[in-house]
């Protein structure tokens, strides 16, 4: 059994806080030169060009990368033999807190989707849990503006609807999005499950390393095929025009209901924003 330190917790998430907003991740500045050195429009290799260079700016002299620092969200995977002795939730919107004041970083929260009053705090967060077999707590923070999470669409399909209304959904998906969703983008999509299991999948799928590939065979399909087709879509940076829509394409799937097909479809900008510690 191991007991969780409560400060040493909310010091290690204050710290994905600070990583999240300021420090982009190496691999996905990688994907961007890349996307760079391919990209054939003029206008889109300059956007590429000071995306990147406010990317490495925002690391050097600690701004945000971007001036949505967005929502947090949560996973936690928590072990067998992991023990707290404090609350939870509490502690963790504590840290969440703490750091957006500490930092400077923008409060994206209203108390009621309607009364629209700022909570001042960029509280509460959104926390998922998932409980795993192993003596280590591990929590992982997203943090993600509204401009591509408004592009994002789930959608049930009927099974007679198949491989290509998967495809044509998603594909439908990121045109409407154009440049609302800051592409170069990651599409994450969550296939099957059900309403709530497809919307969840899709965001996990967007926590997926960059370079991971799907293991299962249909889902590598789909990865590469709705990769190669939304780079056709001509949408660029920024929507600028050009051949780079889209940095990857990340499938996660579920089995489901025999009469039903979800598909949820969750865009992430090029402002990629997750961070992980293990405890
Ligand atoms: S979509 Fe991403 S890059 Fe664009 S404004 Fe929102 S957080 Fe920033």
């Amino acid at each position: 059994m191991k007991k969780i330190d409560k400060n040493l917790m909310i010091q290690e998430i204050k710290k994905l806080s600070y990583e999240c907003a300021f420090n982009i991740d190496t691999k996905i500045l990688d994907y961007l030169e890349k996307a760079k050195n391919t990209e054939v429009s003029p206008i889109g290799f300059r956007t590429l060009t000071k995306i990147i260079e406010n990317d490495v700016l925002a690391k050097e002299k600690s701004i945000p990368i971007c001036q949505d620092t967005g929502i947090s969200i949560i996973f936690l995977e928590i072990g067998n033999g992991i023990i707290f002795d404090f609350d939870l939730e509490e502690s963790i919107n504590f840290a969440i807190k703490e750091a957006y004041i500490e930092y400077y970083l923008r409060k994206s929260v209203v108390k009621h989707p309607l009364d629209r009053i700022n909570t001042l705090t960029n509280t509460p967060c959104i926390i998922h849990t998932k409980f795993v077999n192993s003596n280590t707590f591990k929590i992982t923070l997203t943090i993600k503006g509204a401009g591509s999470e408004n592009m994002s669409k789930l959608k049930m399909l009927t099974p007679a609807d198949g491989k290509n209304g998967v495809i044509n959904f998603v594909l439908e998906t990121i045109e409407a999005s154009g440049g609302n969703a800051c592409p170069p983008i990651i599409v994450g999509v969550g296939l099957g499950g059900n309403f709530e299991k497809a919307a969840l999948l899709s965001k996990e799928a967007l926590l997926r390393d960059i370079d991971d590939r799907s293991s299962n065979p249909i889902d590598y399909e789909l990865e590469n095929e709705i990769f190669e087709k939304a780079n056709k879509l001509g949408i660029g940076p920024m929507g600028f025009g050009g051949k780079n829509t889209v940095l990857a394409v990340k499938v996660n799937s579920f089995p489901c209901h025999i009469a039903s097909l979800p598909v949820a479809v969750n865009i992430q900008c090029h402002a990629s924003r997750t961070k992980s510690v293990i405890l």
